[in-house]
């Protein structure tokens, strides 16, 4: 996510599991609808977050411009200031966030219409104005194609100024100038586009191999589950909200039992493939707000926020019989295996997520020591 900075994402899909490291890599290249839409808000937030410093300087740029018209033509100066002051003063509502209900879309074809506008209107009342204003006027669309490297709002914000400045050149100049500056306007024009596109392909590079840096900083890559630093990243926030509003939350520790023996009897590859069975059917039998990591080698943990004892040892039942159900296909045989569970739900005496995973650890002990293949929950520390 969220160059920005990629936020945690929280969404609980992408808690559980979601899919191999292998396939988000490859998401880098062939970016799907998912991609594509948070690609595109990416671009709007950093346009949201540059527009009141980057618009107010083109607005200040704008009107320092001026100085130029009193160069050119000091009898039209006058007018051409108070254009370009009143255009500028109107564009600079699009410097404001207005909420929601206004785009930054608009807001940005606000400002870059009305600025654009003033520097086109005020050329085109000086004498021979508009030819000796080109570079200025054809060089701002640079700024807004590396801002706004995509190609139809490109063009949806260009649209404008461009009719506006044709529109002028036919009124205000000699048919030879008039073709001489449409060329060049045009030549700019499809240099402003090929710059959004070489733009908008390394941002779009550069945003999704964030994204797979952060899923697989996130995820554990042989079972695509959360990784260990990220799930207790997300359960010391979860554990904080629940004290701080009194709400309940369980956690589950969870080990395959006798895991040793099937490496030792189908293969390391086997023990592997076992690992990412038992994921997946773990974290089918959760709650979309639940979330399962991996936090050893056969070991571990989910967390249900919002979930009293009870109900985590009925999950807890769920998972053990899901991971019981499991006929891993393996040229030595189907390989079976079952889980060892201990739960720890939120008490007071649990002072950081640390020590309520302890509390599960000893929890899944006690299972181990009474035979395995059992959900053991974890004494109270209060009555
Ligand atoms: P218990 O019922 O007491 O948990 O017995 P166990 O054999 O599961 O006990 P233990 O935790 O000592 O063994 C875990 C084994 O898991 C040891 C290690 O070789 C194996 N292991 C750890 N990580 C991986 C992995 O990523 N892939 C595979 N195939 N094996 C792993
Ligand atoms: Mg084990
Ligand atoms: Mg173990």
């Amino acid at each position: 996510m969220l160059a920005m900075p990629v936020e945690p994402t929280k969404d609980a899909d992408s808690r559980k599991h979601a899919g191999t490291l292998a396939a988000r890599l490859q998401a880098a290249g062939t970016p799907g609808d998912d991609e594509e839409r948070a690609f595109n808000v990416a671009l709007d937030g950093t346009l949201a977050a540059l527009l009141p410093q980057l618009g107010a300087v083109f607005g200040i740029a704008v009107v320092l411009f001026s100085v130029w018209d009193y160069w050119i033509a000091p009898g039209h100066a006058a007018a051409t200031t108070a254009l370009r002051l009143t255009l500028v003063l109107v564009g600079a509502l699009g410097y404001i966030d207005w909420g929601p209900r206004v785009s930054v879309a608009w807001r940005c074809g606000l400002v870059y219409v009305t600025h654009s506008g003033a520097m086109i209107l005020s050329s085109a009342l000086l004498p021979g104005g508009l030819v000796l204003a080109l570079p200025a006027i054809t060089g701002i669309m640079f700024p807004l194609a590396l801002l706004e490297p995509r190609l139809p709002r490109l063009f949806l914000l260009l649209l404008f100024p461009s009719a506006l400045f044709a529109a002028l050149g036919a009124a205000v100049l000699a048919p030879q100038a008039l073709a001489s500056s449409l060329l060049v306007y045009l030549a700019c024009l499809g240099l402003a586009a090929c710059t959004a596109v070489a733009q908008g392909r390394m941002r779009r590079a550069a945003f999704l191999a964030e994204r797979a840096l952060a899923y697989s900083a996130h995820h554990d890559s042989l079972s695509g589950v959360l990784a260990r630093g990220y799930l207790m990243e997300l359960a010391e926030h979860d554990l904080a909200l629940a004290k701080r509003y009194g709400r309940p939350l369980a956690v589950c520790m969870l080990d395959i039992d006798h895991f040793k023996r099937v490496n030792d009897h189908f293969g390391h590859p086997a023990g592997d493939a076992l690992i990412r069975e038992v994921s997946k059917a773990c974290s089918s039998e959760l709650r979309a707000s639940d979330y399962f990591g991996r936090v050893g080698g056969e070991e571990f943990v989910c967390v249900m926020p919002e979930t009293t004892e009870e109900e985590a040892r009925a999950c807890a039942e769920r998972m053990r019989l899901a991971v019981a159900a499991i006929r891993l296909a393996t040229p030595a045989g189907p390989v079976r295996c079952t889980i060892s569970i201990g739960i720890a739900a939120l008490e007071p005496a649990h002072v950081d997520f640390g020590v309520l995973l302890a509390a599960a650890d000893a929890a899944l002990y006690q299972a181990k020591e009474s035979g395995r293949d059992r959900v053991v929950l974890a004494e109270r520390t209060s009555s």
